[in-house]
């Protein structure tokens, strides 16, 4: 699969991820071919491409004609046998082991030997999906951020059993569509579902314990963190219920590790329907006439915000290092490209001071007396050696 072949793409579900793995492909020259098992879901897909692709043209991002010739390389079709003709399958149905298993199965019957087959599971084992195959070895995750076509980063995850030579295939086409990929071991979250989880759970516990409200938390992450976004603000855009989700699976499957413990909080939220955006109202009210509420501007306040925050994805981060999850120069990458971080959590460790950021783990492990603020052992074993976090890989 050299950069400019362009051979035969399969997407499996036209949902929101399907639909921009689709377009993306297609943007790259592949044929693409969709099947999605319900008849609405693929008009809606269609309808979807064929907005975006014309916004595009508008816009003078593309020239009408490659506008219309990425549209006619999208066929969508009502069965899953013409999907045997693809060299690499993207399937993108919903998060349901039994599911995609049984999807694979049918699959693996259709196309040929060689033929890669990747899963974009956010939060499912890959190898427990591939563990549905024959042939294993050409099987990985995939896995693309929402909206697809628009972010840079694509997580490769090989599972237990896949080959080298499969994965290095599967990355290049990545690349050659344009994404940063990085590498990261078949654990709960990957990289960024799982080294994120702090930003969402701490600042939850914060305004749980009422140290601030949702908007002062946000305004400490924003102007004094310098994050892009404040958690609440995030989790209303991405959905309460798909946070909580991704938070939840986490857990389950880092078997009920406190360190990820979700918030009753949010589960409150979720059941009294305060979605966030989508439903008109989360920890913001999106309604025509809502006022944003405005947040305390105090410095001191948003300092303390943000040293407990930040020392816990440092925390998390230096985990994933420690278990080989992922190389440092790819988790800085992750951080960065796929949640846009305004910088890498090792280089901001070391600006700070690996011994700073223990120390304020410690105190607040003694405080609490929980385990969800243990030390790495990495973070532990670097202040002993004064040593600080190295960012680039030795290769
Ligand atoms: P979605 O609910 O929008 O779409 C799923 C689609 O799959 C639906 O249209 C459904 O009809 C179809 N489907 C279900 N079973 C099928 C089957 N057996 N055969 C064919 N089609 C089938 O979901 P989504 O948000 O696009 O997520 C899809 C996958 O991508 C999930 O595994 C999810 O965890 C992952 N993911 C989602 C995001 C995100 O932000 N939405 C980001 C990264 C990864």
């Amino acid at each position: 699969m050299s950069k400019n072949d362009s051979f035969p793409v399969g997407v499996l579900g036209a949902g929101t991820m399907g639909t921009g793995i689709a377009q993306l492909a297609a943007s790259a020259g592949h044929p693409v071919c969709v099947y999605d098992n319900r008849r609405g879901a693929r008009a809606r897909a269609r309808g979807e491409i064929e907005k975006i692709l014309t916004r595009l043209a508008k816009k003078g991002r593309l020239t009408t004609d490659q506008s219309a010739a990425i549209g006619s390389r999208i066929e969508f079709v009502d069965g899953l046998e013409p999907l045997g003709s693809a060299r690499l399958v993207i399937e993108a149905i919903v998060e349901d082991l039994g599911m995609k298993r049984a999807a694979f199965r049918k699959l693996e019957r259709l196309v040929a030997r060689q033929a890669l087959l990747a899963t974009n599971t956010s939060s499912l084992s890959v190898t427990g999906i591939a563990g549905a195959c024959r042939h294993p070895q050409r099987f990985l995750g995939l896995h693309f951020f929402n909206p697809a076509p628009l972010m840079p980063l694509v997580e490769v995850i090989p599972g237990w059993l896949s080959d080298a030579e499969f994965v290095e295939r599967a990355s290049s086409v990545v690349q050659s569509w344009g994404k940063v990929s990085v590498l990261a071991k078949d654990t709960p979250g990957f990289i960024v579902n799982r080294v994120a989880r702090p930003f969402y759970s701490e600042a939850l516990r914060l305004l749980e314990e009422g140290v601030a409200d949702a908007a002062t938390i946000d305004w400490a992450m924003r102007e004094v963190g310098g994050f892009r976004m404040g958690p609440f603000e995030l989790m209303d855009l991405i959905g309460n219920d798909i946070n909580l989700t991704v938070s939840e699976s986490v857990f389950q499957a880092f078997y009920f590790d406190p360190r990820f413990r979700p918030s009753l909080l949010q589960k409150r939220m979720v059941e009294a329907g305060l979605l966030g955006r989508k439903s008109g109202r989360g920890f913001y009210d999106y309604g025509p006439k809502a006022a944003r509420p405005e947040p305390a501007r105090d410095r001191r306040l948003a300092e303390r915000i943000r040293d407990r925050i930040l020392p816990l994805l440092i925390n998390e981060a230096a985990e994933a290092l420690r278990l080989g999850v992922t190389s440092p120069r790819d988790l800085e990458t992750a951080m960065t490209r796929g949640t846009n971080y305004p910088r890498g959590l090792l280089e901001w460790a070391n600006q700070i001071g690996p011994p700073e950021v223990l120390s304020r783990l410690e105190q607040l492990q003694a405080e609490y007396g929980e385990e969800r603020y243990r030390p790495s052992p990495l973070l532990r074993r670097l202040v002993r050696e004064q040593k600080t976090f190295q960012v680039e890989n030795d290769d």
